[in-house]
């Protein structure tokens, strides 16, 4: 990518004194107490044998072991990255998010210390941890490391005060998995009372088009916030996709949208008290989405800033546009951010790309209705042909109800002739679901393997393949793909 310029200054915005480093102490910081040392050697060797047996990377059952044996060990870890300790949450976006501030940071100096693989609950926090530190459980070179975690939104509020991260990325917060979760507002009631409660409050980096992001800075309690969001109506939608859930003000009433990006997503006003989106930090003024990255004109702080993205879809605008105001609230410049951001590949299953049998296979993740609707407009964007192997399941992590593929809006996909094989262990819902949506799947198989081999018949030879699956779903045909493709284990990847 040559075409990034960027013309914009250091943060001009004040940052608060705890996004600074304040690191003076001579004695180690959080050294773990002898029975937290062997929690994290027993961590250790947990992980060894699971990646001996063949059972993933490992990423969890670390932290599963030693956080059973030692239950304070996330904040002694946690005080120990003298950059602090940085989460990223919401319902879409935190891996892609996570993946690019790291990035970011790294062109920036500051090694951070993160969970890449997904596994986004506190035993992944831990598990992150016991794969770096030394015998004494103590982080080396900690004065200039930084810990980077994505979150889940469920456990963000109990987290929050172990974590006591310095910086805060919220994204969005969309209808998910709700056997699991309940309702978004009660989860959005959670993170606030937690940001209330926490003894030093962190720099909030928000979603200013998501209303229900946006209002946590009334919870910044004189702490910094920086926001970000677009402002571009040729990327708005023109009617309010169905994933769209009604979004009510902390007044009582219900938003109103002067444009809409996504679900319930856009510029937004309150008709009764006033409240409304204001102009974010971190602005994209002028967005192009291509059938494989996008370019934007974006304003940091004021400042003018173009960035290459290699990764498609408005939502990837999105999570770019936090990891920049991340970024920039840690005080890293816009240059260096803007050739990070065109240099950084796509995260584990997202969007990752696989050469297999002369075909080009795209691996989009899709994991409930306003996701999914996304990823949708990426198939759109593309010229015809357009194949599509789409794989649901119903496992714990992808959701047991699937009834939530209702509320995508899979009509996109009729009148673009699109090829498309259901998979998956609902291959069947799903294949239905199509077929409601003038989209009559040309195939229908369960299993993984024969699915992708019809598909993949179904693709011209140099054409693309563009594969669709929930979260297990895509670590199935991830780890088939890779393999076809060549490519090593995800946990034989990681940088
Ligand atoms: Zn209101």
């Amino acid at each position: 990518m040559d075409a990034v310029t960027a013309t914009a200054t250091p943060p001009s915005a004040p940052l608060p004194p705890a996004s600074r480093i304040a690191s003076t102490s001579a004695a180690p910081r959080g050294a773990p107490t002898p029975r937290e040392r062997v929690a994290l050697l027993l961590g250790r060797g947990a992980r060894e044998v699971a990646r001996r047996l063949g059972r993933g990377g490992g990423t969890a059952i670390p932290g599963l072991v030693a956080g059973a044996l030692a239950p304070r060990l996330v904040e002694r870890l946690a005080s120990q990255p003298g950059r602090g300790v940085v989460t990223v949450t919401g319902t879409n976006g935190k891996t892609t998010t996570t993946h690019l501030l790291a990035a970011i940071m790294r062109a920036g100096g500051i090694d951070p210390l993160t969970n890449p693989s997904g596994s986004n609950l506190e035993r992944g926090v831990i598990a992150a941890y016991s794969g770096s530190v030394d015998g004494r459980g103590l982080l080396p070179q900690a004065a200039d490391r930084a810990g980077l975690f994505e979150v889940d939104e469920a456990v963000l509020a109990r987290l929050l005060p172990r974590l006591r991260p310095r910086l805060a990325v919220f994204l969005n917060l969309f209808r998910d998995q709700l056997d699991r979760y309940g309702e978004v507002d009660s989860v959005a009631e959670g993170w606030a009372r937690a940001l209330d409660a926490v003894d030093t409050p962190p720099t909030l980096v928000l979603n200013a088009d998501d209303p229900t992001i946006a209002q946590l800075a009334e919870h910044a309690r004189g702490g910094a916030t920086v926001t970000f969001g677009v402002d571009d109506d040729a990327v708005a939608l023109t009617h309010a996709d169905h994933a769209s859930d009604a979004r009510f003000c902390t007044c009582g009433s219900r938003f109103t949208y002067a444009a809409i990006y996504m679900g319930h997503v856009g510029r937004w006003h309150c008709p009764s008290c006033g409240r409304t989106r204001a102009t974010p930090d971190v602005s994209a003024r002028r967005i192009v989405l291509r059938e494989d990255g996008s370019s934007v004109e974006a304003t940091i702080a004021g400042e003018a800033v173009t960035f290459e993205l290699p990764l498609a879809g408005l939502y990837s605008v999105y999570n770019a546009l936090a990891a920049i105001a991340a970024a920039h609230a840690i005080g890293i410049d816009a240059p260096t951010i803007a050739s990070a951001l065109a240099e950084a590949g796509p995260a584990f299953g997202r969007q990752e790309r696989f050469e297999v049998a002369g075909r080009r296979v795209r691996l989009l993740l899709a994991k409930n209705p306003s996701g999914l609707n996304e990823v949708l407009r990426v198939l759109t964007v593309a010229a015809p042909p357009l194949t599509v192997l789409a794989m649901l399941n119903d496992g714990v992590q992808d959701g047991q109800d699937v009834s939530w593929i209702y509320d995508a809006d899979l009509e996109m996909l009729a009148g673009t002739d699109a090829t498309v094989v259901c998979s998956g262990d609902r291959a069947d819902d799903l294949a239905l679901r199509c077929s409601l949506a003038g989209v009559t799947p040309v195939a229908v198989i369960a299993h993984t393997e024969r699915a992708l081999d019809a598909a993949l018949a179904r693709t011209a030879p140099g054409a693309r393949l563009d594969v669709v699956a929930t979260y297990t779903a895509m670590m199935d045909v991830r780890a088939a793909l890779a393999r076809r493709a060549g490519v090593g284990a995800y946990w034989e990847a990681q940088p």
